[in-house]
C-alpha cells in the first residue's frame, strides 16, 4: 500500500505557489487511482499553517510540518534535514513535489539518503494495473518516456506549469510538527538575502499567456539599409508591458551580446528557446524577426497555438513550424500591433 507524501515548501508569505497545487493535483491523482493509497502532505517553512489552510479541502488524512526561521529560506542543509524528517515520520514510498529550484537541488539527495530513486523533470503521471508511471522528455524535449520503479521512497518531481494546480478549498487542518535537530554543520551556509531583476525588469513570465519572442532580424540592416536597434528595443518593451506576454529569443540574437555588438539590454541567454535554451509552457506564441530553425523550434514543443512574423515567406516557420505565418515587416506589423492595444481594441 502506497503512501504518497506531497511536499511542498512555502512562499515568503507563507502561501503555496500554483507550482505546489500542481504537485498537489498530481499526487491527488495517484491516491484516487491507487486502491488503499494514503494521500498525505510535508509542509516546509517559516509557519506553514497558513498554507495547510488553504489545501485543507483537498483528500489529505495528514499534514506534517517543519517551521522555524531555519526553515524559511531555501538552503540545501537545511531543506534535506527537514525532507528526510518529513519522509521518515510519513513513512512515504511515494513523494511528490513540485521541481522548484529550491526542490530540484534537495530531492535527489535524500532519495540517495533513503536508499530511494528520483525522476525530475516529469509532466505526467498515472497508474495502470496497481502500477504507477511517470512521464517525462528526454534528448531536449525530443523524446517522450514513461517509466515505472519498485524502488521505494520514490520521489517525483514535477515540472512547473505541467499539471493543473488543484483548487480544492480551504477550511482547518491540523498539522502535526516534526522536530528536526540540526547539527551546527547544517548552518555554516548564511542567506543573506535573494538578488533578482526588479519586478518590471522580469521578462521571464512561466505563467503569461502569451510567449512573445524576438529574433536577430531585429538587429539587422532593414530596408533602408540602415539598423533601428533603439526602435525594435522600444517596440518590444512597449509590446511586452501592454501584453503582459513572456519574453523568448533565439539563440543568434542573445549571442550578439557575447560578441560585443549593440544588442537589446534586456535580454540575456535566460531568454533562449531551443534546443540549448528553455522549452517553456504557454498557450500562445508569437515569433518575430526569427527564422525559425530547427534549433529553435524544438523549443516551441509546449507552446499551444503559434504565429510567426517574418519578411521571408520560405523562412522555417512556413515549413510546417506555425499555425500562421504572416509575411511581412515585423517593425510595422508590431507598431500597429502596440497602437491597437494602446487603443484597448485587441
Ligand atoms: C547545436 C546547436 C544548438 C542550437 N541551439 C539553439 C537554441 O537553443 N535556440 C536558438 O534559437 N537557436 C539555436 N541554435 C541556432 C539556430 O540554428 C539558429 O542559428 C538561430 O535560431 C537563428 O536565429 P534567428 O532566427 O534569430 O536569426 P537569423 O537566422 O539571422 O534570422 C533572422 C530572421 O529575421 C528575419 N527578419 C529580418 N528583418 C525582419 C523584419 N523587419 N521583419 C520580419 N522578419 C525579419 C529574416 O527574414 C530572418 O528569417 C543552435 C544551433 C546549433 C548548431
Amino acid at each position: 500500500m502506497e503512501t504518497i507524501l506531497v511536499l511542498a515548501h512555502t512562499e515568503n508569505d507563507g502561501s503555496l505557489a500554483k507550482s505546489a497545487r500542481e504537485a498537489l493535483h498530481a499526487a491527488a491523482t495517484l491516491h484516487k487511482s491507487l486502491a488503499g493509497s494514503k494521500l498525505v502532505i510535508g509542509l516546509i517553512g517559516q509557519n506553514v499553517q497558513a498554507a495547510a489552510n488553504s489545501i485543507a479541502a483537498c483528500p489529505a488524512t495528514k499534514y506534517f510540518g517543519v517551521t522555524g526561521a531555519e526553515f524559511s529560506q531555501s538552503r540545501y542543509t537545511t531543506d534535506a534535514a527537514a525532507v528526510e524528517a518529513i519522509c521518515k515520520v510519513a513513512q512515504a514510498t511515494i513523494v511528490v513535489a513540485p521541481a522548484t529550484s529550491r526542490w530540484a537541488r534537495v530531492l535527489p539527495g535524500v532519495a540517495q539518503r533513503l536508499g530511494g530513486r528520483v525522476d525530475t523533470h516529469v509532466t505526467g503521471v498515472a497508474v495502470a494495473n496497481g502500477k504507477i508511471s511517470v512521464n517525462r522528455w528526454f534528448y531536449k524535449q525530443r523524446m517522450e518516456g514513461a517509466l515505472t520503479r519498485t524502488q521505494r521512497p520514490w520521489f517525483i518531481g514535477i515540472d512547473p506549469g505541467s499539471q493543473t494546480p488543484c483548487e480544492r478549498g480551504a477550511g482547518t487542518a491540523s498539522v502535526e510538527m516534526v522536530a528536526v535537530n540540526l547539527p551546527d554543520a547544517a548552518k555554516h551556509t548564511t542567506v543573506v538575502g535573494i538578488r533578482e531583476p526588479k519586478a518590471d525588469a522580469q521578462t521571464i513570465k512561466p505563467d503569461a499567456q502569451l510567449l512573445f519572442v524576438t529574433g536577430a532580424g531585429w538587429t539587422k540592416k532593414q530596408a533602408d539599409g540602415q539598423t533601428h536597434l533603439p526602435e525594435a528595443g522600444k517596440l518590444i518593451l512597449d509590446f511586452l508591458n501592454k501584453s503582459r506576454a513572456s519574453l523568448g529569443s533565439s539563440k543568434s540574437l542573445v549571442d550578439l551580446s557575447g560578441e560585443g555588438q549593440a544588442v537589446l539590454p534586456f535580454l540575456s541567454h535566460m531568454n533562449q528557446v531551443g534546443q540549448t535554451g528553455a522549452t517553456p509552457r504557454h498557450a500562445k506564441g508569437l515569433s518575430t524577426c526569427c527564422h525559425g530553425e530547427e534549433p529553435h523550434t524544438v523549443g516551441w514543443r509546449f507552446i499551444g497555438e503559434r504565429r510567426a512574423v517574418n519578411l521571408d515567406p520560405n523562412c522555417g516557420w512556413a515549413r510546417g513550424k506555425a499555425d500562421v505565418l504572416y509575411v511581412e515587416d515585423a517593425f510595422k506589423v508590431m507598431a500597429k500591433v502596440n497602437d491597437l492595444l494602446a487603443a484597448g481594441k485587441t
